[in-house]
């Protein structure tokens, strides 16, 4: 039979193709990748590996004859430019054509671009790929001072990951709260002064206007009130856009990434979309949007789990919450389900001790928790959400009372 072609070697793709040969789907299976290195972990590029505390040796998704033993023929540095649906075919950059019986677009996402002056002076770094990471560590020897544009997850992870390595750093971000896309204020507010304590200066409500440099490289950052920040380098973290183009040029139906049912089919025939490209159709919740294109690790491999499951024949859609993490200094924020202004919100633990957790009530059940350094309850929050209990403030707020019992 013609191969199911995956085109994106990261974790959507790679968790599709793993799940597909545990599910004992034998036909041909081909993973197109256009970055040179095999599948590797991401999140750590603004964790770990930015801190100087892991190698990128270590950051291998899978084990080195992992793809071998599954008969999973991974084409890296190989990029496809354009769809048939019709004919069935892709087109690579070297002017090749595959014929596949399936194609699973797992193209992920790039980063946004500054549409401003400057921002193509050397010195100014990206954080999506592992050669962007490298690049940037190789920038930190001989630098001193860093400015970081965006207060998002990747931003506020750079930040603390650079001040630990001796940086002096601030932070601009426009909106007038960090994570405005991603947090409440209450708890944007509690990581905004956690980033303050650990030495990071940051600017809200601040506009930048355009980045000032010499000799082709960055020496500052203007902003909108005129006056400079100066630095040795920049890092963007203003949020990515989806690399939908091969769909969109192929007239499939796309709206902020490629649009899909809840287990990854696409509205061509034999075309499937998972990961950080897919704005999947979610389960009805009342309250909560129809759509979701999450940019998270648990998305991508929920999103290939279920695809993989309707590939073999055995259709079965995620219903779990949705989660994600971060790390920034010595905190661990864990986040599961995706709380909604006019949820009702209860602090369990000690703020003041960077032990905590927030619930968010709605219609009497958790419908999202937010846990600080407790690991241990944001694995039961994802449980106590998925299965909707009914919980009330007064037992989430009593420490003496065991959340256990509530998942019993
Ligand atoms: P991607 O990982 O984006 O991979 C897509 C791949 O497809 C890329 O290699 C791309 O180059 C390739 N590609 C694109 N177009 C083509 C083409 N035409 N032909 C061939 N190949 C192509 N998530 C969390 O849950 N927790 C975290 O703590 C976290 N931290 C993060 C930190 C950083 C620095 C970054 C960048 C991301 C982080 N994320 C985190 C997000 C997470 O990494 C993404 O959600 C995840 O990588 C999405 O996987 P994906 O397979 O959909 O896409």
């Amino acid at each position: 039979p013609p191969p199911l072609v995956i085109v994106g070697a990261s974790y959507a793709g790679t968790q599709l193709a793993d799940s597909l040969r545990r599910l004992g789907y034998d036909a041909p299976i081909i993973m197109l990748g256009d970055e040179a290195h095999a599948p590797y972990q991401r999140p750590p590029l603004s964790k770990g590996l930015l801190s100087g505390k892991s190698s990128a040796a270590s950051l291998a998704l899978k084990g080195p004859d992992f793809f071998r033993e599954q008969d999973i023929e991974l084409r890296l540095g190989t990029r496809a430019v354009a769809l048939d649906p019709g004919r069935q075919t892709l087109s690579l950059a070297d002017g090749s054509a595959l014929r596949y019986g399936g194609l699973a677009l797992a193209t992920g996402a790039r980063c946004r671009t500054l549409a401003l002056p400057g921002a193509s002076l050397a010195g100014v770094h990206n954080l999506r790929t592992l050669d962007d990471a490298l690049a940037l560590d190789a920038a930190l020897s001989g630098a001193s001072r860093a400015c970081i544009i965006g207060g998002g997850f990747i931003g506020l992870e750079a930040a603390a990951a650079l001040t630990g390595r001796g940086l002096k750093v601030t932070l601009i971000e426009t909106h007038p709260q960090l994570l405005a896309r991603s947090l409440p204020a209450a708890m944007a507010c509690y990581l905004e002064q956690k980033q303050r304590d650990g030495g990071v200066d940051i600017r809200l409500g601040q506009g930048v206007r355009q980045l000032r440099g010499a000799a082709g490289r960055v020496t500052g950052v203007e902003l909108a009130d005129g006056s400079v920040l100066d630095c040795d380098l920049v890092v963007l973290g203003i949020g990515v856009q989806p690399n939908d183009e091969l769909a969109r040029q192929a007239g499939i139906a796309c709206d902020n990434g490629i649009l899909t049912d809840a287990l990854g089919r696409t509205d061509a025939p034999h075309v499937y979309a998972i990961g950080d490209v897919a704005n999947a159709l979610q389960p009805e919740v009342p309250g909560m949007p129809r759509r979701l294109r999450l940019e998270s690790i648990q998305a991508a491999n929920d999103g290939a789990r279920a695809l993989a499951s309707a590939l073999a024949g055995r259709p079965e859609p995620y219903t779990g919450a949705p989660w994600f993490w971060s790390d920034q200094f010595a905190l661990k924020l864990q986040m599961a389900g995706l709380a909604l202004p006019g949820d009702e919100t209860v602090i369990r633990g000690d703020m003041a001790a960077d032990r905590f957790s927030v619930f968010y009530l709605r219609n009497g059940r958790i419908a999202a928790a937010h846990s600080i350094n407790r690991p241990g309850e944001h694995m039961l929050s994802r449980k106590l959400i998925s299965a909707a209990i009914p919980a009330t403030p007064e037992m989430l707020r009593d420490e003496s009372f065991d959340l256990k019992h509530l998942a019993a």
